[in-house]
């Protein structure tokens, strides 16, 4: 069954707006059915969360999201025993629920989290499909219906801080990036309301702040903050007044650079 026809007979929620940029939808799809674990890269701020979303929805499964951060240890994942009402009771954390009941599960910027997170990850993501709780003594096993996410940015990690081969090499990965001009324009009409062809001029604009990477900026502008700038102007906010909320203030502190980035600003509108 085709994921939209899935989505039909299920009743689900309907999906949140994805624009798909090439066949993403359908590796997701063919992942999660032949019970893959996938690996999203991307810049930050490029639609890789949207896209989970999206295929959550699509596909009619529950989706548990954990923002990973450098204290997020295995324990946050799996669950823990917690004093409620005078008992110690055990707790599923959202990687338990999802293997229990069945749903996705996506670790945003998993590199961020502790090194034991890895070791709770690899027997889930080989044939075996296992999920061993040390604590109350389970063995859970993933039913078909459970599929795990992850996504890293590969471009502002530490070295130190990038996925190890051994764990990377258990997914079936795909490449994000911003999307191509025409498609990038659409989202940002799409999501703000602003007319096409302003959008349009904001995608330009974008372009030549995305070629001050690496020179002096760690980051390119992301279609996000190019959301959040159209919704400024669609809500009548002055066009540079915008611009230095969403395309300057977020991508730089340095006074020198966040003029540069004022010029290529000032030049296009
Ligand atoms: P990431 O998870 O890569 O950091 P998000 O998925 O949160 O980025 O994307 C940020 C915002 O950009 C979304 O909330 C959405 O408004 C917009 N966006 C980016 N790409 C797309 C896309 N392909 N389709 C729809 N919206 C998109």
């Amino acid at each position: 069954m085709s994921v939209s026809s899935l989505a039909a007979a299920s009743g689900e929620r309907e999906a949140p707006f994805y624009r798909s940029v090439g066949n993403e939808c359908g590796l997701f799809e063919q992942a999660f059915r032949q019970r893959l674990p996938l690996l999203l890269k991307g810049p930050t701020g490029c639609g890789k969360t949207r896209f989970v979303h999206h295929m959550a929805a699509r596909l009619g499964k529950p989706l548990y999201t954990v923002a990973c951060h450098d204290d997020l240890t295995a324990a946050d994942l799996t669950g823990r025993y917690l004093l409620q009402g005078g008992e110690t009771r055990w707790v599923d954390g959202p990687l338990t629920r999802a293997v229990r009941e069945g749903g996705i599960c996506y670790l945003d910027e998993v590199v961020e989290a502790r090194k034991d997170v890895s070791v709770v990850l690899h027997p889930l993501t080989d044939d075996r499909r296992l999920l061993p709780l040390e604590r109350t003594g389970e063995l859970l096993e993933a039913p078909d219906d459970f599929m795990l996410v992850v996504s890293y940015n590969p471009g502002y990690q530490h070295i130190l801080k990038s996925l190890k081969p051994s764990t990377r090499q258990r997914f079936v990965a795909m490449a994000f990036d911003f999307p191509p001009p025409g498609v990038e324009r659409d989202i940002i009409a799409r999501e703000s309301g602003l007319a096409a062809e302003r959008c349009a001029a904001l995608v330009n604009l974008a372009a030549s702040l995305r070629a001050m990477k690496g020179q002096d900026l760690e980051e390119g502008v992301s279609t996000r903050l190019l959301v959040y700038c159209a919704t400024l102007i669609q809500g009548g906010m002055p066009i540079l007044e915008a611009a230095r909320a969403t395309l300057v203030e977020p991508l730089s502190d340095d006074v020198d650079v966040q003029d540069g980035l004022l010029e290529a600003i000032r030049a296009t509108f």
